[in-house]
């Protein structure tokens, strides 16, 4: 049964207006100003919901931060410049960058830090571990200034928009309340214009699920904008399928364990995967360019991890040489988090192929 503040807020706009679309639901169980899932706690680790790269290991965000280093240096040091993170959770992954950045002379001193954060909960952790980070609450408030930016896990929070092809063709999918509970439902409808069908929906059978994600196609068109016309560079890392496939991804995850989408909205991390070619297609119509993705493994490889981990083994004791072991493995194994999760580099026309997407 419906249960919670946010539960009971969607339940009454669902017998307002009628059944809501798909993206709307996730973006209310994710995003609402009160009781959204991200307004109102700390999801991340082992006391929450799940656990993200930068936070097995601080090997990520040093290599990260030794890439922006490379692609600062290779676009000539721009100075000052903005060094910007998408939705930077506890603000580990910057912290570590940061650290490792101060091995480029010159770089941390002409770094404007902005976080894009919407979560108040999370801002605060972040203000712990970044004290001189600018917050925004959305892209369009960077200064204008040549971009450095990373985003980790941030887009698959972002809404998506999922259709389903039966007899009648493709139909949008909608989140109804019956009997108390919330249930995915097909709006009665077919689309009408096959004019506007993706190439995927063109090449998918009855009962296939196409999933479109517009907010996330816009903010990586707008990053790419801004890389294009002041400089900079990005990478976009996130679990997802390297080429468009039809495939139903929407998943929720509470206390580190799969649960259904529909059951607590707000109550659970709502994900779906993130579709790497329409956002390479997004960076392109951007007017910068995309490289890969390539797989995080075969990323950190590139970058050095395992030497990185060699170095941090000769430090430690015997229980932290073991904790090495076990995150390199996390972060890099095809098994575990090194293919689902993919790498997405942004650079501007011309530039050269950046490290790590040979
Ligand atoms: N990058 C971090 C956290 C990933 S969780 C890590 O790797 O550990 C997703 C992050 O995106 C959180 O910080 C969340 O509050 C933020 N977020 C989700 N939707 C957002 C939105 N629409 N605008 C800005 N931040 C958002």
């Amino acid at each position: 049964m419906t249960s919670g503040a946010l539960a009971h807020h969607i339940a009454r706009l669902i017998e307002q207006t009628g059944p809501i679309p798909l993206s709307q639901y996730m973006a209310l169980a994710l995003g609402h100003p009160e009781h959204g899932y991200y307004m109102t706690r700390d999801p991340l680790g082992a006391q929450g919901d799940f656990t993200t790269a930068p936070e097995v290991s601080q090997m990520f965000g040093e290599l990260i931060g030794l890439w922006l280093g490379r692609q600062w240096r290779a676009s000539g040091m721009p100075a000052p410049f903005v060094l910007a993170e998408l939705g930077p959770g506890r603000g580990t992954l910057m912290a570590d960058a940061l650290r490792a950045m101060h091995k480029v002379p010159g770089m941390v001193d002409a770094a404007s830090v902005c976080f894009v954060e919407t979560s108040p909960v999370l801002r605060a952790e972040q203000r712990q571990r970044v004290p001189q980070a600018e917050w925004h609450e959305r892209l369009d408030g960077l200064p204008g200034l040549p971009l450095f930016l990373v985003a980790n896990e941030f887009f698959d929070a972002l809404p998506i928009t999922q259709y389903r092809r039966d007899e009648s063709g493709w139909h949008e999918r909608y989140v109804d309340h019956r009997e108390g509970r919330f249930i995915p439902v097909l709006a009665p409808i077919a689309l009408a214009d096959d004019r506007n069908l993706t190439p995927v929906m063109r090449t998918s059978g009855k009962g296939e699920s196409v999933e479109i994600s517009p907010a996330s196609c816009a903010i990586a068109e707008a990053v790419s904008a801004r890389i294009a016309s002041h400089g900079g560079a990005g990478l976009i890392i996130d679990y997802g399928h390297a080429r468009s496939a039809p495939g139903d991804t929407l998943q929720a995850v509470r206390n580190h364990e799969f649960t259904d989408p529909f059951e607590a909205p707000g109550e659970a991390d709502l994900t779906a995967h993130v579709d790497f070619e329409a956002l390479s297609r997004a960076v392109r119509s951007g007017g910068a360019n995309p490289h890969g993705p390539v797989a995080q493994g075969v990323f950190l490889e590139a970058l050095g991890i395992g030497a990185r981990a060699e170095a941090l083994r000769g430090n430690a004791n015997a229980s932290q040489r073991k904790d090495i072991c076990t995150a390199l493995e996390r972060l890099t194994a095809p098994s575990q988090m090194g293919s689902l999760f993919k790498v997405l580099g942004i650079t501007p026309r011309g530039a050269a192929s950046p490290a790590g997407f040979a």
